[in-house]
């Protein structure tokens, strides 16, 4: 099959499963210059599934990175009005939004980081109205990947060009359970059945803390807010839209308790931040507070995540994935988050998706914040699942249950 009919199938896939697009409804597309193709096939998409309007907001990281590197600080810190306006109008039309992600690993690299936090918190700031919107899953939204050439030869280093591009589309395509012979989104309709399967047997248990230890040096206890709930695959808008925010998916998380988290966790692959590769890293908590860590490289980079602003500090969720996974099994590592979480248990510093306690989307950030849900601008996975990881579910009246063995789900 050629490459366009596999990316026509991936887009619909974005459009109708991902963001599930509703008829009349305002399509935002986010796309850097990278990622054209795949921008247009997700707009024609969009059109076919009946949206009023796909307004496509293009970024260019190269662009972005001259900027960072000669804007002044107060330059940097400047976000326009009209940005602002904008990201509301959005609001207020209704809109659904779709992004493509498409990392340039070591693009950043020399660049203050400093300097690009505090860009970085300056936006967050003004537009934090547009994170709760998303996180409160008041539209729909999702997160799709596309190949670039830089990445695509960081991830098959032997492969260069063209070559590399074709091979990085492949493993997405495989990824996302897009083939030429079936329908993925039939297949992914399956998939969120099972992912729901799991969510349903884990809420029942409503264990109190659970406790996650392997030969890496991982021995770490988290707690987690009562009437927590694990979420994965296809999740609601809170006007009752289903869609899926991640594609691909593979997880079941749900809150830590803010102040539960006890222990040291030794991450089992690279984390991409602002540009970055963190590697070799471990955390240790107390109280739920990250108290000591290093990293082999990008320690300074794991300072900014980690200092981004006070939550980001203490975790904000805590995922389940079988080390038997899709992913997982195609030993390839993406540098990428929304594809590496997908292949291993994974935890995220900062912020917790309010969906995660029953009635969160509800909440006022005061509310949510007293049950124990962590508040933050930041919202950071890394990964810690390895083959020999073992996680104990415990619940409120002592009682230990066996979730993993070696790596995977047993229950
Ligand atoms: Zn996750
Ligand atoms: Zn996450």
């Amino acid at each position: 099959m050629p490459k366009q009919e596999l990316l026509n199938k991936y887009a619909q896939l974005a459009v109708n499963i991902g963001a599930n697009v509703q008829p009349d409804q305002m399509v935002v597309i986010r796309s850097t210059t990278e990622t054209k193709e795949f921008a247009r096939a997700l707009t024609k998409q969009a059109y076919e599934a009946g949206a009023s309007k796909v307004q496509v907001q293009w970024g260019d990281d190269y662009v972005s990175r001259y900027g960072l590197e000669h804007q002044s600080e107060d330059t940097l810190k400047e976000v326009p009005e009209w940005l602002v306006n904008q990201t509301q109008h959005f609001i207020d039309e209704g809109a659904c939004f779709i992004s493509i992600t498409s990392p340039i690993p070591g693009l950043n690299k020399g660049l203050d980081s400093k300097k690009m936090q505090t860009a970085s918190i300056a936006r967050m700031k003004k537009l934090s109205f547009f994170q709760n919107h998303m996180m409160g899953n008041k539209a729909q939204w999702t997160i799709v990947g596309a190949p670039n050439q830089v990445w695509a030869e960081k991830v098959f280093s032997d492969l260069k060009g063209e070559e590399a591009v074709e091979k990085l589309w492949d493993a997405i395509f495989k990824a996302c359970r897009v083939t030429e012979n079936t329908n993925p989104v039939d297949e992914w309709e399956q998939h969120n059945e099972t992912l729901t399967k799991h969510n349903n047997i884990l809420n029942d248990y409503q264990f109190a803390k659970l406790h996650f230890k392997n030969s890496l040096g991982t021995d770490i206890t988290i707690e987690l807010v009562d009437n927590h709930v694990w979420a994965g695959g296809n999740e609601h808008t809170t006007s009752g839209v289903e869609f899926n925010p991640n594609i691909p998916t593979e997880e079941t998380f749900t809150m830590p308790y803010k102040t539960g988290t006890n222990g040291k966790v030794v991450a089992t692959k690279p984390l991409n931040y602002q540009g970055n590769l963190i590697e070799d890293f471990w955390l240790e908590f107390k109280d739920g507070k990250v108290v000591d860590y290093d990293a082999k490289k990008e320690k300074d980079t794991l300072k900014n995540l980690i200092e981004y602003d006070e939550g980001s500090s203490y975790l904000g969720e805590i995922a389940l994935i079988s080390y038997n996974s899709p992913i997982s099994n195609s030993g390839i590592l993406f540098y990428n988050t929304l594809f590496d979480e997908n292949a291993s248990c994974h935890m995220a510093l900062g912020r917790a998706y309010p969906m995660n306690v029953q009635g969160g989307t509800e909440m006022s950030q005061e509310q949510l914040e007293a049950l124990g849900s962590n508040h933050s601008m930041a919202h950071s996975d890394f990964m810690f699942g390895s083959a020999d990881l073992e996680v104990k579910g415990i619940t409120k009246d002592g009682k230990e249950v066996q979730i993993f063995k070696n790596g995977d789900f047993i229950i």
